[in-house]
């Protein structure tokens, strides 16, 4: 656990608080990524196997996607590794963009070396010659270290015209800012922006294993992905397939934020149930758990018991904890601000649906909400989700529809009176 890392501390806090604050609960054994990483170990490891291996050791453990999606990793490298083609990329989205999500800014400032080797270590493995890190705006203060952390590895000879143990192979990253823009986490958007045009999702007819950077096979992966990729390397499959589910092998790493004691960033055992982790970050009076961030799941108290999993919870990496004293509709309200400002409005149901739902958010809070209007919320969040081009436009009404579900009573007492509606207003009819 790095304790008392609260989003939005400022940088030079922020560095000092990592620094010095790195602790492991519920114990060390139960860590993948926090724990004792050694340098240059998963690389000397990388000359003992053959691409293939590499790739299969991959897909042995099980290692999925980190960046929220889940998709196999070793999957996404054989795809990649046997697209036509003699030019191939690495692309790591360090755009990690979503509220209440820092767990890349603490692993890129914390271990940069790691996600090299995780970076050098899928070059390998898919034939690629080039690794580009995307960073976000937001996080320019890294930029020094990470160059730094690169020059480190060009001088011990495992970056530029040949790698240290592995013959002719040769492999150089660098690192591309983007300008602020949520939408460029979305991986078609992130290409576009690395090639110098406007950051908008493409249409989805070829993957980027296939045809991505400058329409070459890529890898995309995000940086908790290339981490573990090189934890497997250097303390082997078993040691990451141990813990975890059957499903989701390993450990996660999770940003908590929020109305609790120790927020932080946490490293998990995948499985681990929603109640343990309270208890853990000293959450004493949680009400309302967003899991993944305003797109992804808004759970009740009531779900403690549910576990932490790809069986259960997907968790891709944001926890924010609400108690009582906090008002459901204001927080709905931030996070439908939020989807209408970052739009990349080029299709019309999420640059339209979007505000629209807004509208609606704050009809409810102005006590202006009529009969019918929570219908009217689910049926524009259905519009949103099903024609929006995108993740986010197809993620953004996410909580709005669990808010509703969930807490209907919450609906049923703001809206404007009306006898007869009230009487037929039921769970079953709104959702
Ligand atoms: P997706 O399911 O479309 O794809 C996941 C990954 O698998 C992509 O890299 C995609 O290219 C690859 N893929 C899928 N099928 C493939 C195939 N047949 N062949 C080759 N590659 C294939 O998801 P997405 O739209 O890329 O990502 C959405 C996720 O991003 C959401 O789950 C959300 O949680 C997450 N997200 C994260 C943040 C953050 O800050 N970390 C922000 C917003 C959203
Ligand atoms: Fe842009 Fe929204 Fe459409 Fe995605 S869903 S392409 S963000 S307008």
């Amino acid at each position: 656990i790095i304790n008392g890392l609260k989003a939005g501390n400022a940088p030079a806090e922020l560095a000092d608080a990592i620094e010095e604050k790195v602790r492991y609960k519920p114990g060390k054994d139960k860590a993948i990524l926090l724990r004792d990483f050694e340098p240059g170990k998963a690389l000397g490891n990388l000359k003992n196997y053959s691409p293939d291996e590499v790739i299969s050791m991959i897909k042995d453990s099980g290692l999925s996607g980190r960046g929220g999606a889940f998709f196999p990793t070793g999957m996404k490298w054989e795809f990649a590794r046997k697209a036509k083609g003699s030019i191939k990329y690495i692309v790591c989205n360090a755009d990690e963009g979503e509220p209440g999500t820092f767990k890349d800014r603490v692993l890129l400032h914390l271990l940069p070396g790691l996600l090299i080797e995780g970076m050098i270590v899928a070059g390998y493995a898919v034939g690629a010659t080039e690794g580009i890190i995307y960073l976000r705006a937001e996080y320019t203060w890294l930029l020094p270290k990470l160059n730094a952390a690169l020059e480190e590895y060009r001088q011990s000879g495992y970056l530029g015209q040949s790698i240290a143990g592995l013959g002719k192979y040769r492999f150089d990253i660098r690192v591309q800012l983007g300008a602020g823009a949520y939408i460029c986490g979305e991986e078609t958007a992130l290409l576009d922006s690395l090639e110098g045009k406007r950051g908008e999702p493409r249409l989805k007819t070829v993957f980027p294993t296939d045809k991505g950077f400058l329409r070459k096979p890529t890898v995309i992966n995000n940086v908790e992905t290339f981490c573990a990729a090189a934890r497997i390397l250097e303390l082997g499959v078993e040691a990451f397939k141990r813990m975890g589910t059957p499903k989701s092998t390993g450990t996660k790493l999770l940003s908590i934020a929020g109305d609790c004691k120790k927020p932080g960033l946490y490293e998990i055992e995948w499985g681990m149930q929603l109640r343990e982790l309270l208890e853990l970050c000293g959450a004493e009076n949680p009400t309302y758990i967003q899991m993944s961030g305003p797109s992804g799941e808004l759970l009740s108290v009531k779900e403690k018991d549910r576990a932490i999993s790809l069986e259960d919870i997907r968790c891709g990496g944001s926890v924010m904890i609400f108690d009582a004293q906090r008002d459901l509709f204001t927080i709905l309200q931030n996070y439908s601000r939020f989807f209408t400002y970052e739009s990349c409005g080029l299709c019309t149901p999420c640059r339209a649906g979007n505000p629209q739902l807004l509208h609606m958010i704050e009809r409810f809070i102005k006590g202006k909400a009529a009969p019918g209007d929570v219908e009217k919320a689910l049926q524009w969040s259905a519009i949103v989700k099903h024609n929006s081009r995108c993740g986010l436009g197809q993620t953004s009404p996410n909580s709005l529809e669990q808010a509703i579900q969930k807490f209907p009573e919450l609906f049923h007492e703001k809206l404007v009176r009306d006898d007869k509606y009230n009487r037929e207003f039921s769970l079953e009819k709104a959702t």
